[in-house]
């Protein structure tokens, strides 16, 4: 299982695809050769790993990773809606076509949405949703690089933007057992800026990286 890693209190949050062989092994989303593209891209633009919240659409990894099953979307998409309420991001951007059209909820291709950004209420968070290739195209299509360092680009543009108008009700307090620790098992807003890392479980494993990436990445 793989649910998403990060700052509790990122102003931007990645949505992929699903975890592939190196993600399932260490229990971490997008620490494939994916994922370091993306840490690349991200330094481009001054920020780290840890200043954003990384997530998928799936929390499992399909096996010979194939693409996602409707079936798998549909069982999982209530934990993304619940990270969004919980992270409250700024931005999120989805990479590739499965987070774009399962977040937009709507069948236009990524190839026609990247670089557009757009506000979207999801649950009870409105959003600037800001659709990307993923990085795994990138790998692919080193023509397509170009366009995701463009498209990547924008984002602190994007990022110092006022927050979206929020219409929707507030998040219930994530309810946490009495004890003298229960504040660090919290991963709802705290108020602080600096926030804290929230690393889903899974034992680290070793073992190489499976050959196969995602596809249906266009
Ligand atoms: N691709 C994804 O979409 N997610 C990951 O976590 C890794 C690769």
């Amino acid at each position: 299982m793989v649910f998403g890693a990060g700052n509790a209190d990122a102003d931007l949050m990645f949505v992929g695809e699903a975890p592939g062989a190196s993600e399932d092994e260490q229990g971490l989303p997008f620490v494939g050769r994916a994922g370091k593209l993306l840490e690349t891209l991200l330094k481009e633009i001054g920020l780290e790993r840890a200043d954003v919240f990384i997530a998928n659409v799936l929390k499992c990894r399909p096996p010979g990773n194939r693409d996602p099953m409707p079936v798998e979307i549909e069982n999982c998409h209530e934990y993304l809606y619940r990270q969004v309420e919980l992270i409250q991001p700024r931005v999120i951007c989805s990479l590739g076509n499965f987070s774009t059209k399962l977040l937009r909820d709507d069948p236009t291709g990524i190839t026609r949405l990247h670089g557009r950004p757009e506000e979207l209420t999801l649950g009870k968070r409105t959003v600037r949703l800001y659709p990307i290739f993923h990085p795994a195209a990138a790998l692919y299509t080193p023509r397509m690089l170009e366009t995701l360092r463009e498209d990547f680009s924008r984002l602190p543009e994007l990022l110092a933007m006022p927050e979206p108008a929020q219409d929707g009700l507030e998040v219930p307090p994530v309810e946490t057992p009495p004890g003298p620790s229960a504040d660090a098992s919290d991963v709802g807003r705290s108020g602080s800026t600096s926030g804290g890392s929230v690393e889903d479980g899974g034992s680290p494993k070793a073992a190489a990286e499976g050959a196969v990436d995602q596809l249906d990445l266009f």
